[in-house]
């Protein structure tokens, strides 16, 4: 049985004070909650902070450095995360591709280094609008998985989550369809079959993103091969959060 998660990416939002106000009071509102795997992405400021008031809720970083130590300024390495107590670290986020020039090739070195050091990674992937237009979008999306995973066993993969989020549906108010993000969800199994075995697919949450809110959030991950969610701009809200975790109940 694959998890359900619904994971909060705050991106640079959020200051360590109000990060421990909204996890200390997301974790109220889903004192009830089972079943679901419930993740924030903080921003390394409060990530420490926010680890003492987590309670339920699991931590993620929003990206990582796949080295260890050293002379990397401004870095921050999967060593520093574990220690703090991080369990996830969302990789490969369209906004690292498009504004610090991310490439496959670096997304898998850091998948490979945060699976080394015990961080469970979540993969994000998806087509721009002029992919989407010019009927491409299953080969970038066949491009971001094979280029992520490139050298990944089966028994690493199992701590893998892979994120579909269509650029074009990002911070838009744009959502994808249930039905456009059901057809790449169940695409990206069919991959995952080809790369590791059906077994494993079958098992891998497919988390989709792309303006996901309170309003179509149930419609959305009622679907087959939608496993949760990771939602941006609703996740800095508690309440609005919370109630995406329960829609997937
Ligand atoms: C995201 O940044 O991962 C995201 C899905 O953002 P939003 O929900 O705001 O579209």
């Amino acid at each position: 049985m694959r998890k359900m998660i619904v994971a909060g990416n705050w991106k640079m939002n959020k200051t360590n004070t109000e990060a421990v106000e909204i996890v200390s009071k997301l974790n109220e509102l889903i004192a009830d909650v089972k079943g679901v795997e419930v993740i924030i992405g903080p921003p390394f400021t409060a990530l420490s902070d926010v680890i003492k008031v987590a309670g339920k809720v699991k931590v993620a970083a929003q990206n990582m450095h796949w080295e260890e130590k050293g002379a990397f300024t401004g870095e921050v390495s999967p060593i520093m995360f574990h220690d703090l107590g991080v369990e996830y670290v969302i990789l490969g986020h369209s906004e690292r591709r498009a504004y610090f020039g991310e490439t496959n090739e670096m997304i898998n070195k850091k998948i490979k280094s945060a699976l080394a050091h015990g961080l469970k990674p979540i993969l994000c992937v998806g087509e721009k609008l002029e992919d989407r237009e010019n009927g491409n979008t299953e080969n970038v999306v066949e491009d971001h998985i094979k280029g992520g995973l490139e050298g990944i066993s089966k028994e690493e993969f199992a701590n893998v989550v892979i994120a579909y989020e269509p650029v074009w549906a990002i911070g838009t108010g744009k959502t994808a369809t249930p039905e456009q993000a059901e057809e790449v969800h169940a695409f990206i199994r069919k991959l995952l079959t080809e790369l590791f075995d059906a077994e494993i697919a079958e098992n891998t949450s497919i988390l989709y993103g792309g303006s996901v809110k309170p309003a179509n959030s149930k419609e959305l991950i009622s679907k087959e091969n939608i496993d949760g969610g990771l939602v941006g701009g609703a996740s800095l809200k508690a309440e609005d959060f919370s109630i995406i975790v329960k829609s997937v109940l």
